[in-house]
């Protein structure tokens, strides 16, 4: 097989611990450095706490796993500070094309209207993101040992207890905070004892990742009963470095390993591809999948997130994505906490939003999943009569399942939010993850989403900056200086001075998307979902909802 990317080895060292006696105390450990424990170690760096992160193995993930990592993934891997090379490497796409045997019978678009940063989707082995991940990680200050397998957790009131296995030996570590990321399996789950629920599926699909020079377009293609492929499934995905990941449904009474025979698979790939096409593989695997989560997220000083936490089918690219949002929404809340500002329940809400998210991607990806493989005789003609009507009539176009692809929650029920006392359109509703427009800062081009996130802002619309009023300027800078401080950033119609940080709308986008009128003023949260808005804000409106949007209910 022909490998294109390099496998990076990252070294082991001997913890100093293994000359001590005692355990060594750290604020914040975590387990896993996949992509849901490295988004959180970095986002941690950047609130300013040490992390030690933990992870048995010394390389980043092998094989084909995760490829597609979506628009909003992307904006909190740029918020991160690694979405740049992710984006560079990646094949961005926006359209994807549903076929029915011959005939195309469905397409999409993940963006439909220009005027984003990011595009819809980015398609990138898993391994880069890792590499880009470990990286931006070390560059943060995170602290990470390699080879350090976590082999039992000791829950305490105060703090998690952990004993670590490495080549030279075994020695405990203490942690006041421990986040779980530690995949699927998560032997830190089984170490304490708690449950997951959910479906496995009973079906088994092909990866086969094939290098060719092909000039097939930037798109997701899905066939359903292809000539090349009868009766199942077919995946195209185009990745970095002319790989093209293409999965093949093969039913669950196959034999896995039989199927990843090279004498198998290649007679599958030319069918599709002709025979003329050379290429070449890189990486056969069957896999099957279940649909499960836990009950809760947090287990006193032990927080899961990531496949630790809950689980989907591939079909959808909900899993690392959902898994970098658990992270985006757990860090900031935990930041708070540490410090005092917030009340130990914050972290409740990290599973009431996150299980919120989940329960949501569990139920588009068992749909998706139900319609790519039927159960039973009756629902399979179900599904082709819905493909065939699909070609002529656009109501069934919109029950064709291919895999609804992952998009952000919005967190409208979620007790953080402030309701809205005045009427808005359109979708910025609290709860939503915000919006991004193009902007001009300092005359040159920029994004409204580049310049938040990380902290509390307050976003206020004005025509022109230079005619705010005073009081309101000097009231917003108060804010910014407050316990849990709140900056204030103006987006304005047009350009003008003001004490404040301020961009100019360049496009109107960003009025539009926000439904804005002059003295409209959005709070975001830290992870970049709207808290509230008003109107016409009042400075003791924004302190009772920044103290709602950080449980601190008794102070409203
Ligand atoms: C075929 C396939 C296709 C997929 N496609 C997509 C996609 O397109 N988009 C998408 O978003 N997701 C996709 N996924 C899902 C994605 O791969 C996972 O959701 C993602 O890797 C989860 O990240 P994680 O950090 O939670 O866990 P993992 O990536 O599994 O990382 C867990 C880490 O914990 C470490 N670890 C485990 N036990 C211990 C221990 N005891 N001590 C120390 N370290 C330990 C492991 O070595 C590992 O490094 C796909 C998955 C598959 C299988």
């Amino acid at each position: 097989m022909h490998q294109t990317y390099t496998y990076r080895k990252f070294p082991y060292a001997p913890p100093p611990e293994l000359k001590e006696s005692g355990a060594r105390r750290h604020p914040l450990v975590i387990v896993g450095c996949g992509p849901v424990g490295l988004a959180a170690a970095i986002d941690a760096r950047q609130h300013g706490i040490p992390v030690l992160l933990l992870d048995d193995d010394d390389t980043v993930s092998v094989g084909s796993r995760g490829l597609c990592y979506a628009k909003r993934t992307l904006d909190v891997l740029d918020r991160l500070g690694c979405g740049d090379p992710v984006v560079a490497k990646g094949v961005g796409w926006d359209v994807g094309r549903t076929f029915f045997r011959n005939d195309e019978v469905f397409n999409f678009n993940l963006r439909p209207q220009p005027g984003f940063k990011r595009p819809g989707m980015v398609n990138l082995q898993q391994y880069y993101l890792e590499d880009y991940m470990v990286q931006r990680a070390l560059d943060a200050g995170v602290q990470i040992r390699w080879k350090h397998k976590v082999v039992a957790v000791q829950p305490h009131d105060d703090h998690a207890g952990l004993q670590v296995e490495t080549p030279d030996g075994s020695y405990a570590v203490e942690a006041d905070w421990l986040i779980v990321c530690d995949g699927a399996r998560s032997p830190i789950r089984t170490m304490l004892g708690l449950d997951i629920d959910g479906k496995i599926f009973q079906d088994r699909f092909l990866i086969a990742d094939v290098v060719m020079k092909a000039d097939f377009p930037a798109e997701r293609w899905f066939w359903f009963d292809p000539p090349f492929h009868p009766n199942q499934s077919v995946l195209l995905h185009r990745e970095a470095d002319d790989v093209y990941r293409i999965d093949f449904q093969l039913g669950w009474d196959v034999d896995p390993e039989e199927e990843k025979k090279p004498e198998k698979v290649i007679p599958r790939i030319k069918a599709m591809l002709g025979d003329d096409r050379e290429f070449t593989l890189e990486w056969v695997s069957v896999y099957t999948f279940q649909c499960r989560r836990m009950n809760d997220f947090r287990h006193g000083r032990c927080l899961f997130a990531g496949d630790a936490a809950h689980q989907v089918s591939p079909f959808g690219a909900r899993g690392a994505n959902s898994g970098v949002q658990d992270a985006d929404n757990l860090v900031w809340k935990l930041k708070l906490v540490m410090d005092g500002r917030a009340p130990l329940h914050l972290l409740d809400t990290y599973t009431a939003e996150r299980g919120f998210a989940a329960d949501e991607n569990i139920l588009n990806s068992t749909r998706s999943t139900d319609f790519i493989t039927p159960k039973g005789a009756v629902s399979k003609t179900f599904r082709n009569a819905v493909l065939e009507l699909s070609r002529e009539l656009p109501f069934a176009r919109k029950l064709v399942n291919s895999g609804r692809l992952s998009v952000p929650s919005f967190l409208t029920a979620s007790p953080l939010n402030t309701p809205d006392c005045e009427r808005f359109e359109g979708d910025m509703v609290p709860g939503a993850p915000m919006d991004d427009a193009p902007v001009e800062r300092d005359g040159a081009p920029a994004w409204l989403i580049d310049q938040t996130g990380g902290r509390f802002q307050a976003l206020l619309f004005c025509d022109d900056p230079s005619e705010l009023d005073d009081a309101m300027q000097w009231q917003l800078l108060g804010l910014a200086e407050a316990a849990i401080p709140v900056e204030p950033l103006v987006v304005a119609r047009r350009a003008g001075k003001c004490s404040l940080k301020c961009v100019v709308d360049s496009e109107g986008l960003a009025f539009k998307r926000y439904d804005a009128r002059p003295g409209t003023l959005y709070l975001l949260r830290p992870d970049q979902h709207v808290a509230a808005r008003w109107r016409e804000p009042e400075v003791s409106r924004i302190v009772a909802a920044v103290a709602r949007a950080t449980a601190n209910f008794d102070q409203e």
